[in-house]
């Protein structure tokens, strides 16, 4: 493909989703200037993720640091996103270069964030991850250690709370996410008045199911598939 059928590709499929993510704000009585979009790059190369972000879209998400690393450096424009599990020793290399932390899925790795925001002065950004759907596969903090957890995050001075983020279970139909997305939903809320903290975000909805998150109150969505299927790797 050449870098001109590439960026019209692109933009035929990012023109496709603006348009699915305005239907579902209309539908949910939203603004769709509160809905962000993380284009997740994980599965193409820099040059498709380079062509999108000249598309006009700033904000990038990667799953594996050492992926991550390699592309913020090839494209240090962007906003980047790491949203999938981060080892504690990959922190100090890693939240120099994102906008947010998506995937804060322990106690100790929270910890050990705070530690690292603290001694750089610094109130790193950072999502909590929920692990909604109670799959074993999936890491995060289950819902009912949430509440316990509120009670200490106003005494982490080195992280910013901005929210939570969850990943559904794959349904054929996307509505059998709702309830996930409802859950996470009301989880924040509980938070928000357990803590104070104000806890703007909500990151959830992926291509499968996120027009129902938006309708559910999604902040930020995290796509891969359906901007970047069958587009090359490297
Ligand atoms: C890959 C990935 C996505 C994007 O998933 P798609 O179904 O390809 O849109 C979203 N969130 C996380 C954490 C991911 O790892």
């Amino acid at each position: 493909m050449t870098d001109a059928e590439l960026t019209s590709e692109l933009s035929d499929r990012l023109a496709r989703v603006h348009e699915r993510m305005t239907d579902a704000c209309r539908r949910s009585g939203r603004q769709p200037s509160e809905v962000t979009l993380v284009a997740t790059t994980k599965t193409v190369s820099v040059r498709v993720a380079r062509a999108l972000f000249e598309l006009g879209v700033a904000d990038l998400g990667e799953s594996r640091p050492q992926e991550l690393w390699r592309k913020a450096e090839a494209i240090p424009e962007a906003r980047w996103h790491q949203i999938g599990h981060l080892q504690r020793n990959k922190i100090d290399k890693t939240l120099p270069l994102v906008v947010l932390t998506h995937s804060v899925d322990s106690s100790r790795l929270l910890e050990a964030i705070n530690r690292f925001g603290t001694a750089e002065d610094r109130r790193l950004p950072i999502l909590l991850e929920i692990n909604c759907s109670r799959e074993q596969a999936k890491g995060g903090f289950s819902p009912d250690e949430l509440p316990k957890l509120a009670e200490t995050l106003p005494t982490y001075t080195g992280v910013d709370v901005q929210g939570l983020m969850t990943m559904a279970a794959y349904h054929e139909d996307p509505n059998l996410c709702r309830p996930t997305f409802v859950e996470l939903r009301q989880l924040g809320d509980h938070v928000r008045q357990l803590t104070g903290l104000p806890l703007p975000h909500l990151s959830m909805g992926m291509s499968n199911d996120f027009e129902v998150a938006i309708e559910e109150g999604a902040t930020i969505i995290r796509l891969g598939t359906t901007l970047f299927e069958g587009l090359e790797a490297e």
